[in-house]
Formats: C-alpha cells, sequence, structure tokens
C-alpha cells in the first residue's frame, strides 16, 4: 500500500523541481537564521538570493557530527527555544550524543514518513503493532510510535528490553507487527523457540527493523522464528530518526526507498568527498527538505552504503543498499581496510553458522590482530551430540566437522577480505545479545592497552 501515492510515484523531474524549490527555501531560511549555516555560505561563496538548487549545493562543505558537538545543545537551532516541540538525543553510539529539536510541523513530517515507511512495510490500519523500539530521548521510539498512529495502527507502546513482558504481549495482545532492533528481533525469534512457544500462539506476520545494520542471514532467522516478513527501516537523528528511508515488504533485499522529497541524498567518496556514480558505495550525506527547527545540509552521516535508481514500478523515489557499516566502525588491520558486515557476510554464505558473532581487534606487541568469535548453528551441534549452549575449543579439536567449519570460515575470511583472523566457534547463546536497544558486535581493545 501506498500512504501518499502522489508524493511516493512522483515523476522524477517533478520529483527534482519540488526538491530545487524546497532546497533553495531551505537555504534562504538558514541564511537569515543561523550563524553556522551564514558563515559556511560566506565560505563557499554561496548567496542564497542567487543559490540555484540542487547544482549549487555540493559547493557547500559537509555538516559533521563535531559541528553538532561544537554547538551544543541548541546552537545549530533555527527557531527560539520556545517554539521547539520537543528534544532528542542521537543514541551515542559512537561518542556523545548529539541534541536535537523539532517543531511540531517537523513532527507532523516525522510522522507522515514514518507512516509512509510503516505502509510499505505492509502495515495497514486497524493492525495493532508492538513497539520495541526504546522510549525517550532516542528518536527510535516516540518516532515509530507516532508514525503508527498517524497510519491508524493500535499501538502497543512496550518499549525495548523486558523480553518476559513481551513474549507475553505478543501472545495476550496478538498484535501483526513488531518493531524492534534487529540484533532485539534476534532475541525474541530465540527466547519463542526456546521457551517452546507454539508458533500459533502469536500472530506476527511483519517485522520492520533498524537503528544498527543488519544481514540476510538476519533476516532469515527472524522471519523463521518469528513467522514474518522482515524489512528494512533506516534512520538518523540529526536529520530526523527513523523513516528516512524504508524497504517495501514486496521488495526485500532490493533496497530501502528515500523519501526524497524530504531528504536529500548524495553519495560521496569517504576520502575526497566528491561525489560517486550511481550504484557506488561510498558515505552518504543528506540535506534536509523541510525541516523548520534544525534543518541540516550535506550532514556526512559516516554510514556506508550506495543509491540507484533503476529497481521498480511501484515508486519513483531512489534506493539505498543496506548500511555496509558506519565510517567510525572501520577497522584498520595492518594497512587492510574491513567492516565487521564483511564478516556477517561471509557468514551468511555458510550453512552451519548462526547469525550471532563478534569482532575483536587486539594488539600483541605492534601487531594489531582479530578474531571472530560465532556461534555454532544448533542443529549442528545436536546433531553432534554436544551440550549447544558450552562449546569449548576441545569439542571443536575432537570433531571433524567443527575443525572444517573453522577451517572453511577462515579461509573465506582470508580469500574475501585478505586478512587472517583467528575463528572462535561458540556455543548457542554464549555472545552477548541486544538488550532491547542497539548491540555492539565490534570491540576495538587496541586503545585500551
Ligand atoms: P547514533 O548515531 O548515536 O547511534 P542514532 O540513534 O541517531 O544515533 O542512530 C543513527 C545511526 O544508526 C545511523 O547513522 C546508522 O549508522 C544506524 N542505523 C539506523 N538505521 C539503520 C539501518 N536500518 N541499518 C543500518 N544502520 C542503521
Amino acid at each position: 500500500m501506498l500512504f501518499q501515492p502522489d508524493i511516493e510515484r512522483l515523476p522524477l523531474p517533478q520529483l527534482r523541481a519540488l526538491q530545487n524549490a524546497r532546497l533553495k527555501e531551505q537555504v534562504a531560511y538558514l541564511a537569515a537564521r543561523v550563524p553556522f549555516y551564514q558563515r559556511r555560505f560566506a565560505e563557499a561563496g554561496i548567496d542564497p538570493a542567487t543559490f540555484r538548487g540542487l547544482e549549487d549545493l555540493t559547493r557547500l562543505g559537509f555538516t559533521r557530527k563535531a559541528d553538532f558537538r561544537d554547538n551544543y545543545p541548541f546552537g545549530l537551532f533555527a527557531v527560539p527555544e520556545a517554539e521547539v516541540a520537543r528534544l532528542h538525543c542521537s543514541s551515542g553510539t559512537t561518542g556523545k550524543a548529539t541534541v536535537v529539536g523539532y517543531t511540531a510541523g517537523d513532527l507532523a513530517i516525522f510522522s507522515e514518513v514514518v507512516a509512509r515507511s510503516l505502509a510499505a512495510a505492509g502495515c495497514r490500519p486497524g493492525m495493532k503493532v508492538q513497539n520495541a523500539y526504546g522510549y525517550g530521548l532516542f528518536t527510535g521510539g516516540l518516532g515509530l510510535h507516532y508514525g503508527a498512529e498517524r497510519l491508524g495502527l493500535t499501538v502497543i507502546p512496550v518499549s525495548g528490553g523486558s523480553t518476559d513482558r513481551q513474549l507475553q504481549l505478543l501472545q495476550d495482545f496478538r498484535p501483526e507487527i513488531i518493531c524492534a532492533t534487529p540484533s532485539y528481533a534476534q532475541v525474541l525469534a530465540e527466547e519463542l523457540h526456546r521457551r517452546g512457544i507454539a508458533p500459533e500462539a502469536i500472530n506476527l506476520k511483519l517485522a520492520v527493523l533498524g537503528a544498527e545494520p543488519w544481514s540476510e542471514a538476519i533476516r532469515t532467522q527472524v522471519q523463521d522464528g518469528l513467522r514474518v516478513a522482515a524489512t528494512n527501516i533506516y534512520g538518523l537523528s540529526e536529520i530526523l530518526g527513523p523513516g528516512i528511508s524504508q524497504e517495501d515488504v514486496d521488495e526485500r533485499g532490493t533496497g530501502s526507498y528515500i523519501w526524497e522529497d524530504h531528504f536529500y541524498p548524495e553519495v560521496v567518496d569517504k576520502d575526497t568527498g566528491e561525489p560517486v556514480a550511481e550504484g557506488e558505495l561510498g558515505v552518504l550525506v543528506f540535506s534536509t527538505l523541510t525541516k523548520k527547527a534544525l534543518p541540516i545540509l550535506r550532514y556526512w552521516t559516516g554510514d556506508i552504503t550506495n543509491i540507484y535508481y533503476h529497481h521498480s514500478v511501484k515508486r519513483t523515489h531512489v534506493k539505498m543498499g543496506p548500511i555496509r557499516g558506519r565510517a567510525d566502525d572501520m577497522l584498520i588491520i595492518r594497512g587492510v581496510n574491513f567492516f565487521p558486515t564483511q564478516v556477517e557476510d561471509i557468514i551468511s554464505g555458510l550453512a552451519h553458522l548462526s547469525p550471532h558473532y563478534q569482532v575483536v581487534a587486539t594488539r600483541r606487541g605492534s601487531l594489531d590482530e582479530v578474531e571472530v568469535n560465532v556461534e555454532v548453528a544448533e542443529p549442528l551441534l545436536r546433531e553432534l551430540g554436544l551440550a549447544t549452549t558450552a562449546l569449548t575449543a576441545a569439542h571443536v579439536a575432537e570433531h571433524d566437522c567443527l575443525r572444517q567449519l573453522q577451517g572453511q570460515f577462515a579461509k573465506k575470511i582470508k580469500d574475501n577480505i585478505g586478512l587472517s583472523m583467528r575463528v572462535n566457534l561458540l556455543g548457542c547463546g554464549q555472545l552477548p545479545r541486544s538488550e532491547g536497544g542497539k548491540l555492539n558486535r565490534v570491540r576495538d581493545l587496541r586503545e585500551l592497552k
């Protein structure tokens, strides 16, 4: 279902014209109100009166997380504090949290794009949604909440964590939809199985997952475990929150639509900052087109992905591929750059590994080393007659098929990433799980020594 068909199917020339008009307005608005951008425009030689729109945008430098920090808390706001209807913060995954604000009008747009996203995810008015995103300063909980109400869903605002209660509500209230981080949806799927709760005891049909990178292996685990169609929702606080892009339930695996009438995307080379060709990987950069409290131009998200147009007849807006990682998550080991999601992609291709993994970087002497801890899929451990939850190196040594699996995984890592990594096979549940929010799958212990 399309929530706003006229906008979602707007022919590209008209979409560009709309973006141009909105961008010009946003530039004039910032030039009149925000000293930070007044300085930026002056530095770039941009005169708001003659600014031509998208074609002039790349003359402007990037806005970065550091600019938010330097202007903490409200220095980038374009309206008086009294006109700010709500404040949120980023989760602070990669450092100090940044503060963001919304006017009442911004909140209405936030709800609109989340409603549009949920509709694309397959949600229909009248369905119930269990919202397991954290409520509070994090944009996920309230963002999804109001968007779901806007679409006409019944919201169960349970927030993240409290797995017992989540499972109880899934059985008692029988919602059709769950919204959660993918790592927490994995936990719910595993707990249902572990507790022997029959699939018919719950009524889920759809899962809307986001806030952290996830792979096709996780999608399979969640879809099978919860018996849902799982789609991706993406966003970040500095630009708005969740609902900047969304995957269509019928087009799973082909990318997420970026709602281009509100957010103008670019993908640029992570080193040079120059735009890359359509479809090429780079850093995602966004300019807001309609924000009032905190309009931001050319925000360097640090997220690595690609964007492309040739995809579907359903909507005209551009699609983005999955986030491969954050520029900040990139590990440089012995001169080789890689993202932990590359390890995840390899796991997806190996039948007997589960999608639970952790990458640990350490330094021995002057040499960087990486270990990958990964859980073996439960059926194989059962087949071998091993305790599924406590696998040791000795067990691995005793079983040819585990040794082979370990060797095969290490070889694929070496072949695909170009680094030798030590692989440790673990039993089910031996790695940390999401407690309701984002899960960090990387431990970089090099700085700590
Ligand atoms: P923080 O940057 O502190 O985590 P946010 O809560 O604003 O704060 O999170 C936004 C970030 O979360 C994005 O920049 C991106 O790295 C990640 N993210 C959000 N949604 C997704 C998604 N669907 N897939 C991958 N990463 C995502």
